[in-house]
């Protein structure tokens, strides 16, 4: 097999999928699946939509589009704020978009118009993490005009925490966005049938068995993905964490010095760290680097060290599992990391097809044993 690549095993995310979708169903939240970290890949979105979710959210239209010309029709939200230059495609590929500016709800009313088609729309809350949303005190005034637009169906608000600034969803700003859409309900309407409460940041709030008000919907990517919290990126009891491995290729495996010679100044991505000198080490290069991957979230599963990486090389300390050349190792992979290999064009995306028949293979204690074709350790 082509290397570097990611192996996405689809039944264990359609496993992760179906769970938090089964979780979510006593409080009353459905879940939007989330596509972008897979850029929309098709087979992503069919195996979330067979795991149950209610729709499927991306912010990128490009990433609509991908899912649109494969076929899938389900009920696709763009959720990052439309740009003004792309109202005509978001009307033409989008069912819903989350809209903070009035401005863009005006121009996406009249692309509708145009288009002889309805647009719905979310209305996003700023609550504290400061990224996208309206200030509530200015709600009121957007509710009101949209709700004038032609074409434009206003169906309710959302809000977006822990993204920008970590702020934590918790019973206060979930309660603040319950209070909000009860008091639109009062003054509008009723109007409000979506309150979309956040990201997979939002689960240790869902799910602790309080109260959650009138939220009705969460966006799940990174949980469904990776198995993860991100609030403390802790594993999510009865979720698979290694349904997406990245591998790459050992091109150079060299006994050197630990420690660099010659006068040191920077190297290409800025200062050195101080390098301690470590005698010999066992030294791996694998031909894969800073474009294709964010060598900082990427956790080997076999017993060695990254070392440092460049443009297109991640160098291995190998002295405790020696590697030759052409052998493959493997990576799990935090969401900065899965993001740029899956944006990367040099790395390879194998999709394992769930048996629709068989169980998913049943969840291992958090990190998981090296799996596939790897080099054991000598
Ligand atoms: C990416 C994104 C999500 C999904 O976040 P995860 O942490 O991956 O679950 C939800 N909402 C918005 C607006 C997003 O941009």
């Amino acid at each position: 097999m082509s290397t570097p690549r990611l192996d996405i095993d689809l039944a264990k995310i359609r496993h992760n999928a179906a769970t938090l979708v089964a979780r979510l169903r006593r409080p009353g939240i459905s879940v939007t699946g989330v596509t972008k970290a897979c850029l929309g890949d098709p087979c992503l979105a069919n195996v979330l939509l067979k795991a149950g979710v209610g729709g499927l959210g991306d912010s990128r239209i490009e990433n609509i589009e991908t899912m649109r010309r494969a076929g899938i029709r389900a009920p696709m939200t763009l959720m990052r704020a439309p740009m003004p230059s792309q109202v005509d495609r978001v009307v033409a590929l989008a069912d819903t978009s989350f809209n903070t500016e009035l401005s863009v709800i005006r121009a996406l009313s009249q692309a509708a118009c145009k288009a002889g088609r309805r647009h719905a729309v979310v209305l996003m809350v700023e609550l504290g993490d400061l990224r996208e949303g309206i200030m509530p005190d200015d709600l009121d005034a957007m509710v009101r005009a949209t709700l004038l637009l032609p074409n434009i169906d206003f169906k309710g608000i959302g809000t977006n925490l822990a993204c920008r600034s970590g702020v934590v969803p918790d019973a206060q700003n979930m309660g603040e966005l319950s209070r909000l859409a009860d008091g639109l309900d009062r003054r509008f309407g009723p109007v409000i049938s979506i309150v979309s409460g956040g990201n997979s940041s939002n689960l240790q709030w869902a799910l602790n068995g309080a109260d959650t008000g009138r939220i009705n919907d969460l966006r799940l990517g990174e949980a469904i993905l990776l198995g993860l919290d991100p609030l403390h990126r802790r594993p999510i009891t009865g979720l698979h964490t290694d349904a997406i491995t990245l591998v790459a290729e050992a091109i150079e495996s060299k006994d050197k010095p630990s420690r660099p010679w010659g006068a040191i100044a920077q190297s290409a991505f800025g200062a050195m760290p101080g390098i301690t000198d470590q005698g010999p080490i066992n030294q791996t290069l694998l031909a894969i680097g800073r474009q294709d991957v964010d060598p900082a979230g990427l956790t080997p599963l076999q017993d060695i060290e990254i070392l440092g990486a460049s443009s297109d090389h991640l160098i291995l300390d190998t002295s405790k599992c020696k590697v030759s050349v052409g052998s493959e190792i493997g990576f799990q992979l935090n969401y900065s990391a899965l993001l740029r290999a899956m944006t990367s064009p040099f790395v390879t995306k194998t999709f394992v097809q769930p048996d629709d028949h068989r169980p998913s293979a049943p969840v291992l204690p958090t990190r998981s044993k090296p799996i596939g074709n790897f080099q054991q350790c000598h």
